[in-house]
């Protein structure tokens, strides 16, 4: 319960002398964390559930990159397994890397429009003019991306190997595509339904 503590004042809830309630102590959680603007794109309809899981890990900068490793003393090497030329840290590693750079560019050619995959909050609020149904595909794809470039970066980090940028966004696309298709009950509009077409040729 250590997340009420702040709420305590001299071992009172609220300064006041009346209990704790369920009630009162989940109103000042709500008021108190901060926005989480983000989790909408976390928990989109059309994202895979462990990507989800791991986007949220992402999003609060926890991933277990080399640098931060180092700094819990849990190793020395902090070279990036991606592109072997630069230092792995959570900046680096989404999007920085040639090789994670590559597969956002291939995947916003598949998608037919540029987004900045570090700014994909403001993208979801301000893209309007694409339809909820796309913005859920596009954002799926962003958190399945996030999910493949850290399998990716695991894969080369203990077996040295990395699959080709146009495989990733290939199965990025592939795995969000099978949601979309089992999830998806509403009827698509001509726009949609071209735009399904050629994300998936
Ligand atoms: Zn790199």
């Amino acid at each position: 319960m250590k997340f009420f503590q702040p709420a305590y004042t001299d071992d009172c809830w609220l300064g006041k002398a009346t209990e704790y309630t369920v009630r009162e102590g989940y109103d000042w959680l709500r008021s108190s964390s901060p926005s989480v603007s983000w989790w909408r794109l976390c928990w989109n309809s059309m994202n895979i559930p462990k990507s989800s899981f791991i986007y949220w890990v992402f999003m609060l900068k926890r991933l277990l990159t080399k640098d931060r490793l180092v700094r819990m003393g849990g190793g020395t090497d902090v070279t990036c397994d991606l592109c072997q030329t630069a230092n792995e840290s959570h900046e680096h590693l989404f999007f920085d890397c040639y090789f994670s750079n590559r597969c956002s560019i291939l995947l916003q050619q598949k998608l037919g429009f540029q987004i900045n995959p570090s700014a994909l909050i403001d993208w979801n609020r301000r893209g309007r003019r694409k339809s909820i149904l796309m913005r859920r595909v596009t954002t799926a794809c962003y958190v399945q991306l996030v999910y493949m470039i850290w399998q990716e970066r695991n894969r080369a980090r203990i077996h040295s190997q990395v699959t080709h940028p146009v495989a990733v966004v290939r199965q990025v696309i592939k795995a969000v595509h099978t949601r979309f298709q089992m999830r998806n009950k509403s009827k698509l509009t001509k726009e949609e339904e071209a735009w399904i077409m050629q994300m998936t040729r």
